[in-house]
């Protein structure tokens, strides 16, 4: 299936869609997109979404190679740490690296979106169709399947529709959906005497055990909040007065900046948070060759904020394999899958852990002290031992190998404590002899 001339598809103009469709352009290869949503860009962006994003290093790599870095910076506030507001306690500040210097960085989702879009139009090859919901592919006759419209034909066709992609569904695609008894919903903290109401250099978060809210700043100095509580915990808040006398006593600190509270909980919707594991990613039918890509491959949680970097990465391999296969679509996607899913099975789990982490651990002394301990290791040893948040967020080492460099990194330091301790008691017996 190499070869010039190949009707290519894209399904979604969502984060990965739109990097996949100005790289593809970019490469000579004619690419046609379909979004089943209008356009955002004239339409407005959709309630309930997630509305900023942490974007960080490989999200940052990602867009810089199709020259969107600078631009998604401008319109990103940078966030330095955690800031932590216990139940009952002060809040206290967490900085993410050893040196207090990287950042993560809030980014509105719709004008990442926005920028990625405009950034495909402007793709010579690159043909963006809205309102177009596909239902799924007819991978023999080579064809595209509309709910609204006749059938396109494709050559191939890139899934990036999304956690419940129509095209895994529809071609009974292998694979896992674990949802969380956790669902999510936004809040906001508006602006206070045209203020942030908050610290804006901070990922907010207010750990309670079992359940956390967290906050990123806006451009426009607002913050969107969002809850993460057990999905009954929601309904069990029944009146405006229950939801505002459950944040004055459990969110105290913030309840009284919230003035639409009342109206946000009873609108905005109640979100699911789902981790997919599909394999393979691949179909190969005598009309068409499919891939699936970003979350309609492999859909994690929220807790390291590395969804949308991840699907960026997706793209940068798909690309990479094209270049290294001389543009041969089987063997690019062949080897695009082999090379990514233990990555994104390894971000899947670190993330599914952090969020014990955040929910629960962040506020605990212990924690703390380990902390502040690990950047000063971070700090004598730079580049030796390095801690699990910065190789996610700040370095583009593959995911997967993530888990093994912290356990070597561990045993080397178990070693040196226990040598260090070794040599300690000789120097205590030999003194004592003494
Ligand atoms: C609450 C929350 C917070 C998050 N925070 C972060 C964060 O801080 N950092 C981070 O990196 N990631 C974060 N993520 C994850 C991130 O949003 C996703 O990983 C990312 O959006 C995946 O990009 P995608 O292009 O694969 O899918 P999407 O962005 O979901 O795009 C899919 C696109 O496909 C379209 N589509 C769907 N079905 C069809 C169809 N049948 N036909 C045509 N088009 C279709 C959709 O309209 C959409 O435009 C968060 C997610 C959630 C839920």
């Amino acid at each position: 299936m190499a070869g010039d001339g190949e009707r290519v598809a894209i399904v979604g103009a969502g984060l990965a869609g739109c990097l996949l469709a100005v790289l593809l352009g970019r490469r000579g290869v004619p690419v046609t997109v379909y979004e089943r949503r209008p356009d955002p860009r004239v339409a407005g962006a959709e309630r309930g979404r997630s509305i900023n994003l942490a974007i960080s290093a490989r999200g940052l790599a990602a867009l810089e190679q199709v020259g969107l870095r600078d631009q998604a910076l401008k319109q990103a506030l940078p966030m330095h740490g955690r800031m932590v507001h216990p139940l009952p306690g002060a809040q206290n500040f967490q900085p993410y690296s050893a040196d207090g210097e990287r950042a993560i960085n809030s980014v509105g989702r719709a004008e990442l979106n926005r920028s990625l879009l405009d950034a495909a139009e402007a793709t010579p090859g690159v043909t963006l169709r809205f309102s177009q919901r596909v239902t799924g592919v007819d991978v023999d006759a080579g064809e595209l399947l509309f709910e609204d419209a006749d059938a396109e034909p494709a050559d191939v066709v890139l899934a990036g529709d999304g956690a419940y992609s129509a095209v895994r569904r529809s071609l009974g695609f292998d694979h896992d959906a674990d949802f969380l008894e956790h669902g999510y919903k936004e809040l906001t903290v508006p602006p206070r005497n045209g203020e942030f109401a908050l610290d804006p250099d901070a990922l907010h978060i207010w750990p309670r055990g079992t359940s956390m809210m967290i906050a990123l700043p806006n451009l426009d100095r607002s913050f969107t909040c969002t809850l993460f509580w057990p999905k009954g915990d929601f309904d069990a808040l029944g009146t405006p007065d229950k939801v505002t006398a459950y944040f004055e006593e459990h969110y105290p600190d913030v309840a009284g900046l919230m003035p639409d509270l009342t109206d946000d909980y009873a609108h905005n919707p109640i979100g699911s948070l789902v981790t997919v594991r599909a394999w393979p990613w691949t179909r190969y039918g005598d009309g068409a060759t499919v891939a699936l890509l970003g979350d309609a491959a492999h859909a994690i949680v929220p807790f390291f904020g590395q969804g949308a970097n991840c699907a960026f990465e997706d793209c940068i391999e798909i690309d990479r394999c094209l270049t290294e296969t001389g543009g041969d679509w089987r063997r690019a996607l062949s080897l695009y899958q082999e090379r990514r899913k233990a990555n994104t099975d390894a971000i899947a789990e670190l993330s599914l852990d952090n969020f014990i982490e955040m929910r629960d651990r962040v506020s605990s002394p212990v924690y703390r002290a380990k902390q502040a301990a690990t950047h000063a290791l971070e700090r004598r040893l730079a580049g030796r031992y390095v801690s699990r948040y910065e190789l996610v967020s700040f370095s583009t080492l593959p995911y997967a190998d993530i888990p093994a460099r912290i356990r070597r990194q561990n045993l080397v330091l178990g070693a040196a404590v226990a040598g260090g301790a070794a040599v300690l008691g000789l120097a205590i017996r030999a003194a004592r002899r003494r």
